[in-house]
């Protein structure tokens, strides 16, 4: 028997990738702790935005 039904673990986890084009425009960032949300900047993730009010950093929102 090959085990052949799970060989697609390949999920690129990296963070190195997306400054280019394609990514989605007008997103959110959005703060994990209180729900603080702010329109996500180009060029700027959201993790590297801290939410003025409990100043964590903010995740990308929908
Ligand atoms: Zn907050």
């Amino acid at each position: 028997m090959n085990g052949n039904g799970q060989g697609r673990g390949n999920r690129a986890g990296g963070q190195g990738r997306g400054m280019g084009t394609g990514q989605g425009l007008g997103g959110t960032c959005v703060c994990p702790k209180c729900g603080y949300s702010e329109q996500h900047q180009r060029g700027v993730p959201c993790f590297e935005v801290r939410c003025p009010k409990c100043n964590m950093q903010l995740i990308r929102g929908k």
